[in-house]
């Protein structure tokens, strides 16, 4: 077994005793290990003048699964070009899988290890479409990947909490119901968009707020909310509620948001791409930030954590399980075309085109907010950066947000450029915070690692996987994010100066929490009186998951112990 040693490096591992420290890592065997400081390693790196990470993990893209794919088929304009997709490429070869606001598979695995990330999770996977969504994780090279499955708008579920009414009479079925998804569709965490409202749309509903019941069903989305986030703690699921809440893009939408946070009763709780849900309705446009309004709620509340989904200028298309909200986005599209879509009735998916314009009193005021937002929480173990790829913008615009962060100055030249009542009201403009690399460490790599239960990734400590970024020190940290010098994926050097020099396959996440197999009955009924899918051919075994991934590593995390 091959060792190595990076020497010299300033390793900036939060998790660790000494966070920020001038020393040299070991590796052998595809991990981190503490090699004795005359022992001699097979191969020594010097890394004097660099900054050493973990491997960056995102932990909300849209890669994998049928939206993204619509998505692709929607923008064939921005697949005839590497980047821009108004732009034609330097290099022709750069042609093939290509893209710049919804990359192909190969493009996607190799933008994101140039950045230095090695994992990346699919936030929206529908039960239904769960072989299709691995199969397209499969294809994306070097990253490790997982995904959280919808639950929340589909007909069982509902029909479920509806009959248990207001005391849940039947919590521990529904919790049965749940983890069986879970293990069925090799999932890492449950994600419930709008809840209740995909369906309510379906019953001919516009819009439904957290208190508002589902005409059919008769329930709230404070009901969906709270029993999903039950049913996760005591399944003991790392990763908590992955919660997309009600009410996106609307102004006004800072009450339903408060009002999701208070539905928890103190359980722990991932609030996704809040940027989207942190509007008030104040000032001559009824449409101003509420950022210091949820920061604070996130400052009060240590159990829940975010991710911002800033939006980025240019174009984009935003894909998303949300049918309701996005039915109502797609007159605003551009270009002008959407589809909506569905399967098995068990969620939903609207896609639509979008345009970010500086100009635009709405979208520069949305590009603030998400600053506000990283900025005035005040524990980065609770933000994760994103852009909600594609959504805020594509993925491979990091490395400029990293600077916006780290770089008051920069960000005030930035801020400068957008609409004028915007850039002079702002609170953005007052706040002097700047990120230490310390920070973007947390909010990148270990942060997320912690909230998914990843006991040996996002750290450098003795045993952890050895994926390594390593950034030669710049004082212009979009440049320095944009191109790691090296790049390592459990070991093995990957990339080197913005280019890959190895494709190994990545490994799936996924959790198997326990369940009383009784509930079987029970979807077996359901799956013959209203599914298309024969009930024995929907689960999929472990087998099953390393055909559909390419023959990537299983990565099973364990669940903590039930009824916590
Ligand atoms: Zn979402
Ligand atoms: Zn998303």
């Amino acid at each position: 077994m091959t060792s190595l040693r990076l020497r010299g490096g300033r390793v900036i591992d939060p998790a660790a005793a000494h966070p920020d420290a001038v020393r040299d890592l070991g590796v052998c065997g595809g991990r981190i290990v503490e090699l004795p400081a005359g022992a001699a390693a097979d191969q020594e790196i010097d890394a004097a003048g660099c900054i050493v990470m973990a491997g960056g993990i995102d932990m909300h893209t849209h890669i994998g699964g049928g939206k993204v794919n619509l998505a692709r088929m929607l923008m064939v304009e921005d697949h005839r070009t590497g980047g821009d997709p108004f732009a034609l490429p330097d290099n022709p070869l750069e042609l093939p899988s290509c893209g710049g606001c919804t990359p192909g598979t190969l493009a996607t695995g190799y933008r994101y290890v140039e950045m230095g990330y090695t994992a990346a999770f699919e936030p929206a996977m529908v039960a239904g479409n769960a072989r299709h969504a691995h199969m397209e994780m499969g294809d994306v090279p070097i990253l490790d990947h997982g995904a959280y499955v919808m639950l929340g708008n589909d007909e069982l579920f509902l029909q479920l909490l509806h009959e248990g009414g207001a005391k849940g009479t039947n919590f521990a079925a529904i919790r049965d119901y749940v983890a069986w998804t879970i293990r069925a569709t090799k999932a890492m965490g449950v994600k419930v968009v709008n809840p209740g409202g995909i369906s309510a749309f379906k019953f001919n509903q516009r819009k439904l707020d957290v208190d508002e019941p589902h005409l059919h069903w008769q329930v709230t989305p404070r009901a969906v909310v709270h029993t999903l986030a039950r049913a996760l703690r005591e399944l003991g699921v790392p990763h908590p509620l992955h919660i997309h809440g009600s009410n996106l893009g609307v102004a006004g939408n800072i009450a339903s948001t408060l009002e999701t946070i208070q539905a928890l009763e103190g359980l722990p709780a991932h609030l996704t791409h809040v940027q989207f849900h942190a509007y008030g309705n104040d000032g001559p446009k009824k449409f101003s930030s509420a950022a210091l309004q949820l920061a604070e709620a996130v400052n009060a509340n240590p159990q829940v954590s975010i991710d911002v989904g800033q939006i980025m200028f240019g174009q984009t298309v935003t894909a998303s399980g949300d049918t309701m909200r996005q039915h109502a986005q797609s007159a605003l599209a551009n270009p002008r075309k959407w589809v909506g879509a569905d399967i098995e009735l068990d969620a939903g998916c609207g896609v639509v085109p979008f345009r970010y314009r500086e100009q635009s009193y709405v979208n520069a005021l949305q590009w603030v907010i998400g600053l506000e937002l990283f900025l005035l929480v005040r524990n980065p173990w609770q933000v994760v950066l994103t852009t909600d790829h594609p959504n805020g913008g594509p993925f491979t615009s990091y490395p400029h947000l990293i600077r916006l962060l780290m770089d008051r100055a920069f960000r005030e030249e930035q801020l400068a450029k957008l609409h004028p009542e915007v850039a002079a009201n702002c609170a953005l403009r007052s706040i002097a915070r700047e990120l230490t690399l310390a920070e973007i460490a947390v909010m990148t790599r270990a942060g997320p690692a912690r909230l998914l239960g990843l006991t040996d990734r996002g750290h450098l400590g003795a045993g952890a996987a050895a994926d390594i970024a390593v950034y030669r020190e710049q004082w212009d940290r979009e440049a320095m994010f944009r191109t790691p010098e090296r790049v390592f994926k459990d070991g093995v050097e990957v990339a080197r100066g913005g280019g890959i020099v190895a494709v190994p396959t990545g490994g799936t996440h996924f959790v198997e929490p326990g369940y009383d197999p009784a509930i079987e009955n029970v979807l077996r009924r359901h799956a013959k009186a209203r599914g298309t899918l024969n009930f024995d051919h929907v689960a999929i075994g472990r087998d099953e998951l390393c055909a559909c991934c390419n023959g990537g590593r299983l990565l099973p995390a364990a669940c903590f112990g039930a009824g916590a």
